[in-house]
């Protein structure tokens, strides 16, 4: 069984609702299993500014679908979700699912780069990820409490727990 870590966020169309549906829909996967499930957390855009604050949340899960597989169901979730993509990155959007990490595993595909490339840097992503796993060490050997202590500040606040189920 494969433990993967998915980052979670939304900043359209009540992003808190668009966050704990998502969770709803992943736990719905006959063929994953939610393990841990971090608090809600309200976060300034990246990148361009003239856009709705974000809500972030990262989640464990246990699967034995296989790494391009769980992408094409999260995306499935996206899609669901009404998620249009749009060539402006980084711009807001009704529901990104990223896997931060699959096992210790690293996958340069076209499709699926693993571990993500921006969670080292991403304050939204190091803090819930260190909520729920605060041991956690990256396939590179930095340890993730060291990462989520000493990244730049921007805001973050943890905003209560995901009434999914
Ligand atoms: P960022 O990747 O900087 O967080 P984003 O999440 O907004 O930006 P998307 O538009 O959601 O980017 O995804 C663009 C493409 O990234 C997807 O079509 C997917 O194939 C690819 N991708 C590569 N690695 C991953 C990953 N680890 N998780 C999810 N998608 C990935
Ligand atoms: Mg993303
Ligand atoms: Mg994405």
């Amino acid at each position: 069984m494969n433990s993967v870590f998915i980052g979670i966020g939304s900043n359209l169309s009540d992003p808190k609702i668009q966050v704990t549906k998502a969770v709803t829909a992943i736990a719905q996967v006959s063929t994953i299993t939610i393990s841990k499930v971090s608090s809600l957390y309200v976060s300034k855009p990246m990148g361009p500014q003239d856009q709705p604050d974000y809500v972030n949340a990262v989640i464990e899960i246990n699967t034995a679908l296989t790494p391009i597989a769980l992408l094409d169901q999260l995306q499935a979730i996206e899609n669901t979700a009404g998620r249009v993509r749009k060539d402006n990155r980084w711009g807001a959007r009704i529901l990104d699912l990223d896997i931060l990490l699959f096992n210790q595993d690293i996958i340069n595909e076209e499709r699926l780069v693993v571990p993500h490339y921006g969670m080292k840097l991403r304050e939204f992503v190091l803090l819930p990820l260190a909520e729920i796993a605060p041991n956690l060490i990256l396939p590179d050997g930095d340890v993730l409490l060291e990462l989520s202590n000493k990244i730049k500040r921007n805001a973050l606040e943890k905003q209560g727990k995901i009434a999914w189920h």
